[in-house]
């Protein structure tokens, strides 16, 4: 059985980024957060689209390479902002950090902007075949209806136009009851509610993933039906979107997220997706003693994050940028 040995947190915002745009062009911009975000000491307010990296050791090729699985690939993904004199923390500086050259497989959790949007930024990862020819994508019917909408070309190249480089992937659609394998890692979709279809008012779903025994992620999320809180039982690691201190349409808010992880009881549990609302010492200082009381481990991920897990199961985090 393959096992997951890292996880690395590549954007643990939510889909407008932290700084927000609005607040930095305020005459007199006074939003605590975002200001901070700006500064050196203040890096892990800056937060991009979520996204995260599942690094597996694959059983058939113990020796191998790490297997690197991305969840989501947002409006962020290549992203070269210079902020003050800091860097961008897009994937542009946080996979040469950690050796990511290839990617076994890029699972999207919707087909919202922040979470497929960079897949033309892919264009160079796969032109010439100079890191790899293809990129295998996994990805519901719906979300697979908005990847040909939106990037017809990225579909079928016959599409394309100007000079007719464009990325290249392999697209697998995926169905919410069936898992599927990669690089000998069971995963299991995990469908949540995500918010309102604005016309209809049906549930919109969004597709959580469980990876194998070790991680549940749901990167969006207002609501888990108890069939998809079965599959995720005795995980030992959740992540799980936090959008803000209050709850969203779309999105758990502070109290909403910790019921989850109160109800799951994992070992480790990591909030992402959080707004400019949520400054990251304070709501990592919050949950500290939160998880104090309760008996139980709820941390802030941020940008950059590595999560080593040993056979025993043990984690231990790290970051170049401290
Ligand atoms: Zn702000
Ligand atoms: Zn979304």
């Amino acid at each position: 059985m393959s096992v997951i040995e890292q996880v690395i947190f590549v954007g643990t915002g939510c889909s407008s980024n932290t700084p927000a745009l609005k607040c930095l062009l305020e005459k007199k911009p006074s939003c605590k957060v975002c200001l901070s975000a700006l500064s050196e000491q203040g890096w892990r307010n800056r937060r991009k689209n979520p996204s995260v990296l599942i690094r597996v050791r694959d059983h058939k090729d113990p020796q191998g390479r790490l297997r690197n699985i991305l969840v989501d690939c947002g409006k962020t993904f290549y992203r070269m902002v210079q902020l003050s004199a800091t860097f961008s923390q897009s994937a542009l500086d946080i996979f040469p950090r950690y050796d990511i050259q290839e990617l076994d497989a890029l699972i999207l959790s919707h087909g919202h902007a922040d979470a497929m949007l960079g897949l033309d930024d892919l264009r160079s990862w796969t032109s010439g075949g100079r890191l790899q020819t293809s990129v295998p994508i996994y990805l519901n019917e719906e979300t697979f209806e908005v990847v040909s909408r939106a990037f017809p070309y990225l579909v079928n190249k016959a599409n394309a136009t100007g000079g007719g480089e464009v990325a290249s992937f392999t697209f697998n659609v995926i169905k919410a009851n069936e898992s599927f394998e990669i690089a000998g890692l069971d995963i299991v979709p995990l469908p949540v509610h995500h918010g309102i279809y604005m016309q209809t008012k049906e549930p919109y779903w969004c597709f959580g993933y469980r990876f194998g025994k070790q991680v549940s992620c749901i990167t969006d999320a207002n609501y888990v039906p108890p069939e998809t809180m079965e599959k995720m039982k005795d995980s030992d690691m959740l992540i799980v979107d936090c959008l803000r201190e209050d709850p969203y349409p779309s999105h758990f808010g502070y109290h909403e997220a910790l019921a989850l992880v109160d109800e799951l009881k994992a070992k480790d549990n990591y909030f992402i997706g959080m707004a400019h609302n949520l400054e990251h010492g304070d709501l990592e200082q919050r949950l500290a003693e939160y998880s104090a009381m309760h008996n139980l481990n709820v941390r802030p991920a941020y940008d950059t994050l590595k999560v080593d897990i040993s056979s025993n199961g043990e984690t231990t985090e790290s970051t170049w940028r401290c």
